[in-house]
């Protein structure tokens, strides 16, 4: 315990320390960078065996395939709930917080980035690229929801075979063993890590390029607290039965490892470490729950994009009609769920959601510039969403997730 508490003082210790630094140094403490894309690569290699190894143990551990239809039943509606409570949210935030309005980026000398668009897939592309082709060429290049479905087969198939396939199970649990190890290895640099992925940032976005922005980086951090306050908080405590503040003091280290390194995909080892030991969901559900919301829930992005559809239609003077904003929440939802957990991700599927209302994409370069301070924060609620999904699910199984590890 004592240790556990000793981490967390020192990545909060590096937290600070990396915005006095930045704020100091500006773009000079840029050599430290290395030090946080060492720790990214070292968390990043554990994600494809990680979620392999310990959701075959999951699947192949609850027997009950009812139960596991259960478990993946509760948390897609969590997950679709809580994304579209999200973008409302959001989308009221920003009519009170009125962050497009009386803005003059290009006076205050900002650079709009060029936005590249990416080319959207089909509904039904999209679905059938969760089966992988080759399960190996999904663990190679990262592709969580096509590991997942390996996974997910995998342990059914050791679950039917029985007996014979003991030794395959046994080899999963150890391996699986291995990566947890790892993965507490790797999170003893973290301190180190956050302050090298975090200093340059805050050393680049001096005050002069958020000040212009200001206001919707307020109202994005406003609307993403208060959703995390007020959602997760009532969900936890009437769902899993777990007092708000030991949820949020658990959940920390990944939180803080998501705002420094804006990807969910990437703090998902620290998020599943901490949802199993300081929140003490058991693995067979946070294996599951947590890498599904890696991939698919996103309410911190759907935030933002809430927020984003507000400000570009301020700064254009656009009305939106109640008909719109209803497609906006829509469309918002299916964009989040298609974004994935890399950082910027949630901004190439704005042009989604801008697209849906006819408003024009150039909107999307006005904040572009200050896309990753957006991200930080997303990112951080995405991850402490997927984390209450996992203690919401644990404690309508009725596994006490205060209790049982
Ligand atoms: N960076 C976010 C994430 O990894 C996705 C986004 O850009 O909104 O969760």
């Amino acid at each position: 315990m004592k240790l556990k508490f000793n981490l967390v003082t020192q990545i909060f210790i590096a937290f600070v320390l990396a915005i006095i630094l930045g704020s100091i140094f500006g773009s000079s403490i840029d050599f430290l960078k290395p030090f946080g894309d060492l720790f990214l690569r070292l968390i990043k290699f554990i994600i494809a065996p990680l979620i392999l190894s310990s959701l075959v143990v999951g699947v192949a551990s609850s027997s009950d395939p009812k139960q596991l239809g259960r478990i993946g039943a509760k948390t897609i509606v969590y997950y679709l709930v809580t994304t579209a409570i999200a973008i409302i949210i959001g989308l009221i935030v920003a009519f009170a917080f009125s962050p497009g309005k009386g803005v003059d980026v290009s006076s205050e000398g900002l650079v709009a980035p060029e936005v590249v668009t990416q080319e959207q897939q089909g509904v039904i592309t999209t679905l059938l690229n969760i089966v992988p082709d080759n399960p190996f060429t999904s663990l190679s290049t990262g592709n969580i929801l096509q590991v997942i479905f390996f996974a997910l087969f995998i342990g059914i198939g050791i679950t039917l075979v029985g007996e014979k396939a003991k030794p395959v199970l046994q080899f999963f649990e150890g391996f699986a063993e291995v990566m947890y190890k790892i993965t507490g290895i790797v999170m003893k640099a973290a301190p180190i890590g956050i302050l090298g992925l975090l200093a340059p940032v805050i050393g680049q976005y001096g005050l002069s390029v958020l000040l212009p922005l200001v206001k919707v980086i307020v109202a994005v951090y406003f609307a993403c607290i208060l959703h995390a306050v007020v959602v997760y908080s009532t969900a936890v405590k009437t769902f899993g039965k777990m007092n708000p503040l030991t949820f949020f003091k658990g959940i920390s280290p990944a939180a803080l490892v998501a705002f420094s390194t804006a990807s969910s995909a990437g703090t998902l080892p620290v998020t599943i470490k901490n949802t199993n030991e300081n929140l003490g969901v058991p693995n067979r559900i946070s294996s599951f729950v947590l890498p599904l919301g890696a991939t698919i829930n996103m309410d911190g992005t759907a935030i933002y994009q809430g927020v984003a559809v507000i400000f570009i239609a301020q700064f254009y003077n656009l009305e939106l009609s109640f008909m719109q904003l209803l497609t906006v929440v829509l469309i918002t939802v299916l964009a989040s769920i298609g974004t994935a957990g890399v950082p910027g991700a949630g901004m190439i599927m704005l042009a989604m959601v801008l697209s849906s209302v006819n408003m024009p994409l150039e909107g999307i370069a006005l904040i572009a510039g200050i896309d990753r301070v957006l991200d930080m924060m997303r990112t951080t609620v995405n991850i402490v969403g997927d984390a209450s999904a996992a203690v919401v699910v644990a404690g309508t199984e009725k596994e006490s997730a205060q209790h049982s590890t």
